[in-house]
């Protein structure tokens, strides 16, 4: 059980971020850079992101009153200025997820910083101001992102899965505030088959994946949490899903003591308890490990489990 719940704003059991990363076709172009142009299915089927998807949750927010937020790779951002600048224009949070969607655990320190900094160029062109939350590609965190984070004055990281209430991650840079994810609240695990992106999951009802967020939802508002989705527009905003989705927004309104805030909100009101000494998080010390621990033999090659 949680033992430590974050007093949230008017009494609210739970506080709910419906967080969308909106990949696009960026993890086409990254996985095929030289024949990418040729799949023009899978682009499709990507592009339906900003096309057709985005458009459509944005008028159910409208509909409910609620601010989101969105993680995007800048390419995407740069890609379709026309969608982001309707995400502004409603008032939700855009939030970082790399420029192409590269994975910071197969690059450098100086290789991710150049990235970071890139994704954070393009959003700040659509916003006007620096992104102030991550969310790594394939939750790809590497051991160099914190003190990166840090340095580009990031507040927040979603990333992470290390606990189901917000905590702190501190390096010797200094510290931010995770607000962690976690697989079954990621849409791809219940919906997402292609055969080009090479991920052929067993595709669920609607009411089925609905089942697994709302349990989530249930048992983070008896214990006073944080409810956090990793959802993909291209995957759940399509038409049944996304009905599905109308319905759980409802119920979770209905049932009450829920605060639905974007991330950038929540992190902030959690630094503030945190400030007011109304919340004690647990903290993460960065890097956990370096290099290889000196238990294993010096010829381990690596093996599965
Ligand atoms: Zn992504």
């Amino acid at each position: 059980m949680i033992r430590n719940g974050v007093p949230w704003p008017n009494g609210a059991r739970c506080a709910a971020a419906i967080t969308f990363d909106m990949d696009a076709d960026s993890i086409l172009h990254l996985q095929y850079p030289d024949d990418a142009d040729m799949r023009v299915a899978t682009q499709s089927f990507l592009r339906f992101d900003p096309l057709v998807a985005v458009p459509r949750i944005l008028e159910t927010y409208r509909r409910f009153g609620i601010k989101q937020t969105f993680f995007a790779p800048g390419w995407c951002v740069e890609r379709y200025p026309g969608t982001m600048e309707q995400i502004v224009k409603d008032g939700h949070e855009i939030a970082h997820h790399g420029y192409l969607h590269e994975s910071p655990n197969k690059r450098s320190r100086e290789e991710e910083r150049y990235w970071l900094e890139r994704g954070s160029e393009a959003i700040r062109k659509v916003t006007g101001k620096n992104p102030r939350g991550w969310r790594a590609p394939l939750y790809d965190f590497s051991k160099n992102s914190l003190d990166l984070l840090i340095e580009k004055g990031f507040i927040y990281d979603a990333s992470l899965m290390g606990d189901e209430v917000p905590y702190i991650l501190r390096s010797k840079a200094g510290e931010v505030i995770e607000l962690p994810s976690e697989w079954a609240m990621d849409d791809a695990v219940h919906y997402l088959f292609s055969l080009d992106l090479k991920l052929m999951m067993p595709i669920q009802s609607p009411d089925r994946a609905a089942e697994v967020f709302l349990s989530e939802f249930e048992a983070a508002c008896e214990q006073g949490g944080l409810w956090v989705t990793t959802w993909h527009p291209f995957i759940s905003g399509r038409r049944a899903r996304w009905r599905r989705v109308e319905r759980m927004i409802e119920e979770m309104l209905n049932r009450g003591g829920v605060w639905f805030a974007t991330m950038e909100e929540i992190a902030l009101h959690v630094q503030k308890c945190i400030k007011a000494g109304t919340y004690k998080p647990r903290v993460d010390e960065l890097p956990i490990y370096d290099g290889r621990i000196p238990e294993l033999p010096k010829d381990a090659k690596g093996e599965g489990l």
